[in-house]
């Protein structure tokens, strides 16, 4: 007998081909599964959540796990990713025809469905017919903060869900999700009626994410750093968050206009519009998507390697939950948000016009004090979610750059008298102009061209003008009046300084590289010197992007950029090898193995036609994960007397021995009686009666048993 431990890594390496469990993936599982008992999961986007209740539904015999969640766009994908590790899963919901959910619910009776998925209203309408003799081994309550006005996803729908306890007392519940202050985390417990739940707080660090935040360079700045992030990952693609619909548009004509595939997604377009933007997005069609917030929740794509904001978001939840889309997959991505203090401008307006001023004031100065921090940054987030970190990261902007100081008296002085002589009448952008000498109408119309200081910082750039004044603010020498609109005011402390020419340090602006964008998009991939590596990844991805168009599914559905990785690390030149590559279940095994395997040869200089012996072994390794004839022809893309003359060959090499699967004891019986009384025409007479190929297995086992005979003697 397995223990639950095995029992479950079991599951894990066939369903997934994943080895081993993330921490506390384990416990929760066992909780439900074996203790039976509720719990609260609270882990980030992408740590993991789905398998906790997925294992334990795999786990038991009979019954179904419902899944209840809010987010009916992912439904779809869920049942597609499971359906391709061979987990029967189906989703009701109000996208589907009612004729669609009503065979659904037929099937769940018939115990055709291990796993539901099921949006809260649904199920109210539902429930209260299923608890007389439905078998549900778990509920698992996805998104679990909509259940509560503290979060910030409240649906009224999840109010209602204590029905579930108060109809199912005895089946766990496991509440999840990725965004749960204490408060929410308690309104969760207490709205379900969960029993004495266990806690699970899984780790927020997202270490394969680095953290870059960048103070306003200027739009063409942005613009070209947002297209070397594209350079760096042509086939893959990444998300732009702007703060309105028009900035996203404008953003998307830029970077089109650059030849690069982009789209755009906002709350103001059509819903076919839309559905259109997110499936190119999610086919990898496109490399960016310039959006508003209003993109993303019910994206549950692997690969996206980048996400730029390109304004500031209003607090750190949602940041971390946007730029917690990069990288789900595990591997490298890359986050960047640029700060600027008209965004700031803007957020305050939004802020003082919610509902909740107070504690909304308060989420946007710690997002504040995160872009304007020369701490290590994840120190900073982790501290933010209530986790210590006793060491810096080492993959933020500032852990990779602490920045160079300079004496910046002179830029201050040149930056406050202008100021003061213009009586406070400028935002940044004005101010940086006549520091620098420009000619604008406005400037020119207030007389701002005559003061002393104009045009004495002519020889910065704008976007090192702009660093140095928001490092102004950030010390409080300057202020913005952000009721006035946003003009700089000269602080007490910032008089002071001005007064007694006291020294001042300044972080040294470094420019990031300058990068000439780069006319053609995808095409620019073969202009760049691939490695070995690199062009069979890029390979492995064309081989991906193939299946996934022929069967109509997301790449990632296939596989994970992880599991790629992981291929052209291995480099598995045999259905066997390739089996065991992390990432890789049963049934994408057999499924899959082909396409991949051959195109790895070809990039070793093997042959791609594989001999007889291996095909032999594919045979069994099939058999052995419980294929039957047909399907395993199917596989293979081979007749089935071709498999029986494999099995044949491996029963005479004592390689198979249970034959259960292959033959039954009524067909064996028959062969061996007509091979006793007419050896000659053995064949002519069963044929009509029997496979092609299965009398040889017959034969052959009758040669086995008489080997074992003999061996016994
Ligand atoms: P969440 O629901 O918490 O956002 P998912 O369940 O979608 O996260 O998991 C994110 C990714 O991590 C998926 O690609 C998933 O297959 C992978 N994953 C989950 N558990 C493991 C594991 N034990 N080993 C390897 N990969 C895992
Ligand atoms: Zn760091």
């Amino acid at each position: 007998m397995l223990d639950f431990n095995q029992q479950a890594t079991a599951l894990l390496r066939r369903f997934y081909g994943y080895n081993s469990f993330r921490p506390l993936q384990l416990d929760i599982i066992a909780t439900a599964a074996v203790e039976r008992r509720d719990s609260v999961v609270l882990m980030p986007t992408g740590g993991g959540k789905s398998l906790c209740y997925q294992i334990p539904a795999l786990l038991a015999d009979r019954g179904v796990t419902i899944v209840v969640s809010p987010l009916i766009a992912l439904m779809k994908d869920q049942v597609t990713a499971l359906a391709s590790n061979g987990i029967p899963a189906a989703a009701v919901n109000s996208m589907q025809s009612e004729e669609e959910n009503r065979s659904i619910l037929e099937q769940l009776y018939k115990g055709r469905v291990k796993l539901l998925y099921i949006s809260p209203e649904r199920l109210l309408m539902e429930i209260d017919r299923w608890s007389s003799d439905l078998p549900v081994t778990l509920f698992a309550i996805d998104e679990a903060h909509c259940i509560s006005q503290w979060g910030h996803d409240f649906r009224p729908g999840y109010t209602q869900l204590a029905r579930i306890k108060e109809l199912y007392p005895s089946v766990p519940v496991m509440a999840l999700t990725a965004t749960a202050d204490r408060l929410t985390r308690e309104d969760i417990s207490t709205q379900l009626r969960l029993s004495n739940p266990k806690l699970f707080i899984g780790s927020f660090d997202r270490p394969n994410l680095s953290l870059k935040v960048i103070t306003d360079p200027g739009k063409t700045q942005r613009v070209n750093y947002i297209c070397s992030l594209i350079d760096r990952y042509p086939s893959d693609s990444g998300i732009v968050y702007c703060l309105s619909r028009k900035m996203a548009e404008e953003m998307d004509r830029q970077l089109t206009a650059k030849g690069y595939s982009s789209t755009v997604y906002h709350a103001g377009l059509s819903v076919t519009e839309r559905n259109l933007a997110q499936d190119r997005f999610i086919n990898g069609d496109v490399q960016a998507v310039c959006a508003t917030i209003a993109f993303g929740m019910g994206i549950d794509k692997s690969n996206i390697r980048w996400v730029v904001h390109n304004n500031m978001p209003r607090n750190i939840e949602s940041y971390y939950q946007e730029i917690g889309r990069a990288g789900r997959d595990g591997t490298k991505a890359e986050t960047v948000m640029f700060y600027s203090y008209g965004d700031i401008a803007m957020l305050q307006n939004f802020v003082d016009e919610s509902g909740q001023k107070s504690i909304n004031n308060e989420k946007l100065n710690r997002m504040k004090e995160y872009a304007e921090a020369s701490l290590c940054r994840r120190r900073i987030l982790l501290s933010y979610f209530n986790e210590t970190m006793d060491h810096d990261c080492g993959n933020c902007d500032v852990c990779l750059n602490p920045p160079e100081r300079i004496d910046g008296t002179i830029l201050v002085q040149k930056a406050l008298s202008a100021i003061v002589r213009i009586n406070g009448g400028a935002g940044i952008n004005m101010l940086i102009d006549i520091l620098r000498g420009a000619s604008r109408q406005d400037l020119i119309q207030k007389g701002y061209h005559l003061i002393k200081t104009y045009g004495v910082g002519h020889d910065l750039s704008f976007g090192e003008w702009n660093t140095y004044v928001s490092q102004m603010i950030q010390l409080g020498l300057i202020d913005i009046a952000y009721n006035e609109g946003n003009h700089l005011k000269i602080t007490p402390y910032g008089a002071d300084i001005l007064r007694n020419r006291t020294t001042v340090m300044l972080a040294k602006f470094t420019p990031f590289e300058k990068r000439k964008p780069r006319r053609g998009g995808k095409a620019a991939t073969e202009e760049r010197e691939l490695n070995p590596a690199e062009r069979l990844m890029e390979t492995l991805k064309e081989v991906r992007q193939k299946l996934a168009r022929k069967e109509q599914v997301p790449p990632y559905i296939i596989f994970t950029d992880k599991a790629l990785l992981e291929m052209v690390r291995v480099e598995p030149v045999s259905m066997d090898d390739f089996s065991k590559v992390e990432g890789v279940g049963e049934r994408k095994t057999v499924k899959y193995w082909k396409p991949f395997v051959t195109a790895i040869r070809r990039h070793k200089g093997l042959a791609t036609t594989f001999g007889t012996g291996l095909s032999h072994e594919e045979t069994l390794l099939l058999l052995n994960s419980g294929y039957d004839i047909p399907a395993i022809a199917e596989a293979k893309g081979i007749k089935a007397a071709t498999v029986y003359s494999h099995i044949a060959t491996l029963i005479s090499q004592d390689r198979l021995t249970d034959f259960s699967s292959v033959i039954t004891r009524e067909q064996y019986l028959r062969v061996m009686e007509v091979a006793g009384e007419h050896p000659d025409t053995l064949y002519d007479i069963l044929t009509p009666e029997m496979p092609d190929g299965l009398v040889r297995v017959a034969l052959a086992m009758s040669d086995y048993m008489l080997r074992q005979k003999a061996n016994m003697k």
